[in-house]
C-alpha cells in the first residue's frame, strides 16, 4: 500500500486528526518553533534533523512534501531545495573535495556545467565532461581519485541519453558515487534508484509543481546520504524551501499523474507530427522511434516528457525567426514543465549565423509541450512552419 501511487500523493505524510482533519494539508509560515520549558529546548537539540526547532531545518508543510517524494522516487529520505541548482550543488559537493576528480556528461544544464567548469575548478576538484551515449567513454575517463559521476538523462536541451544501469554497474566497481538529474522523465517514467544510481535529482520547478509559479529542487537518496547533506550543505548553503512553495508544490503533485499522462500523449504526436515535416531536419525525442538511442529509452524509461528538440530545416536566422514568431499557441520562453507550450530558440543567444554565445546550432528550437488540445498545437505548428 506505500508505494500505490494514489497512496502516495492523497495520504502518505499528511496526518490530518493532527491539524482539525483539514483535507488540505496546513502552511506552516513559520521560521521557528518554541518550547514550553528549558529541559524540553535541551531535549530537542539532539532531534534538530528530524522535529522543528528551525525552519531552515525542519518545517512540518516541508516534512510532508519531503515524504511524498521520497516514496514516488523509491528512496529512503529526500530533501527539498529552493532550486533545482541549489540541489545539484548540494549533492555534488557533498561528494567531492580538494583533489578529487569526476566526470559528468558533456551539454548538462547549463548550471551544472558552470558549477563544475567555473566554481569547483576553483577549489583544486578535476573534471572531465564526456559523451555520455558511450558506456566505453564514461569508463575510460575515470581516473584513481575520480569519486562521483554526474549524469542527466535525457539531456535537457539535445535528449540523449545515459545508460543507467551501465553506468551504476561501473561505478559500484571502483566505489564511485553517481548522481543523476531526473527532471525529465520525473519518477513516474524513470527510477534511477532501481537501475543502481546513488542519488536522484530534480529541479521541482518543472514537471513535479507542474504550473510555473514557483522555482525548487530536491535531493531524493538512501538515508545515510540524505542526511549527511543535510547537516552540512543543505544546513550550512541554507538553500532551504519556503513553506508556502512547498504547499504548491503539494497541490501540484496531486495531479501529476494525469498531467504526465496528457503531456506524453502529446509529447508523442507532437514529435511524429514533426519528424513528418519537410520543413524539419531532425526531431530528438526518446519516444520516437527515429531517436538514436530508442532502444535505450524503452530499456530504462517508461515514458517521456513533452519537452524535444527541434532542427529545423533554415538557410537563416530570420526563417527560424518567423518560425517562432508566428507562433500563437507557444510562448517565447525559457524552462518548461509546466501547463503551458513554450519554445526556447537557441537562435537568441546569436548575433548572426557565425557568431553566437551558444555551442547548440541555431537552427534549434528546444519545445516543451503542455496540456493544451494537441491538434490545437499541431495546426499552429504547421501554419508556423509554412510561413518560414
Ligand atoms: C531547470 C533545470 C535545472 C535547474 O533547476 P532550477 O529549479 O531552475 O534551479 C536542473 N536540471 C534541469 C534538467 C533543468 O531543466
Amino acid at each position: 500500500m506505500e508505494k500505490d501511487l494514489s497512496h502516495i500523493l492523497n495520504h502518505l505524510g499528511e496526518d490530518r486528526e493532527l491539524y482539525f482533519n483539514s483535507v488540505s494539508p496546513p502552511l506552516m509560515q513559520s521560521s521557528n518553533f518554541h518550547f514550553p520549558t528549558v529541559a524540553d529546548m535541551r531535549a530537542a537539540w539532539p532531534r534538530e534533523f528530524d522535529a522543528p526547532l528551525y525552519s531552515r531545518g525542519v518545517n512540518p508543510t516541508v516534512s510532508i512534501l519531503r515524504k511524498k517524494l521520497a516514496a514516488l522516487e523509491g528512496a529512503e529520505d529526500a530533501l527539498v531545495f529552493s532550486s533545482g541548482s541549489g540541489a545539484i550543488a548540494a549533492a555534488v559537493m557533498s561528494q567531492v573535495k580538494a583533489g578529487d576528480h569526476l566526470i559528468c556528461v558533456q551539454k548538462p544544464y547549463s548550471w551544472t556545467g558552470k558549477l563544475i567548469e567555473n566554481t569547483l575548478s576553483q577549489y583544486g576538484i578535476t573534471y572531465s565532461m564526456v559523451d555520455g551515449t558511450a558506456l566505453s567513454a564514461i569508463e575510460e575517463a575515470i581516473c584513481a581519485n575520480t569519486k562521483l559521476i554526474l549524469l542527466e538523462s535525457p539531456l535537457s536541451m539535445t535528449f540523449e541519453l545515459q545508460d543507467l544501469r551501465g553506468v551504476a554497474a561501473i561505478a559500484q566497481k571502483r566505489g564511485i558515487t553517481t548522481i543523476v538529474d531526473n527532471s525529465y522523465s520525473t519518477p513516474l517514467y524513470q527510477r534511477p534508484l532501481e537501475m543502481g544510481i546513488d542519488l536522484v535529482i530534480h529541479s521541482a520547478s518543472k514537471y513535479l509543481n507542474g504550473h510555473s509559479d514557483l522555482v525548487a529542487g530536491v535531493i531524493a537518496g538512501p538515508k545515510h546520504l540524505v542526511r549527511s547533506i543535510m547537516k552540512t550543505e543543505f544546513m550550512t548553503f541554507g538553500a532551504c524551501i519556503a513553506p508556502n512553495d512547498a504547499w504548491l508544490i503539494l497541490r501540484g503533485l496531486r495531479t501529476l499523474p494525469v498531467r504526465m499522462e496528457r503531456i506524453s500523449k502529446n509529447g508523442v504526436a507532437i514529435a511524429q507530427f514533426l519528424n513528418d515535416h519537410p520543413r524539419v531536419e531532425r526531431v530528438s525525442y526518446p519516444m520516437s522511434p527515429s531517436h538514436q538511442q530508442h532502444a535505450l529509452a524503452l530499456r530504462q524509461m517508461t515514458g517521456a516528457g513533452g519537452l524535444m528538440g527541434l532542427w529545423l530545416k533554415a538557410e537563416t536566422i530570420q526563417e527560424v525567426e518567423r518560425f517562432c514568431d508566428a507562433l500563437t499557441r507557444f510562448l517565447i520562453a525559457v524552462s518548461w514543465g509546466g501547463h503551458e507550450s513554450l519554445i526556447w530558440p537557441v537562435c537568441a543567444w546569436y548575433e548572426d549565423e557565425q557568431n553566437g554565445s551558444s555551442h547548440y546550432p541555431w537552427n534549434l528550437i528546444r519545445v516543451s509541450i503542455g496540456l493544451e488540445d494537441s491538434e490545437a498545437l499541431v495546426e499552429d505548428l504547421s501554419q508556423a512552419l509554412d510561413s518560414m
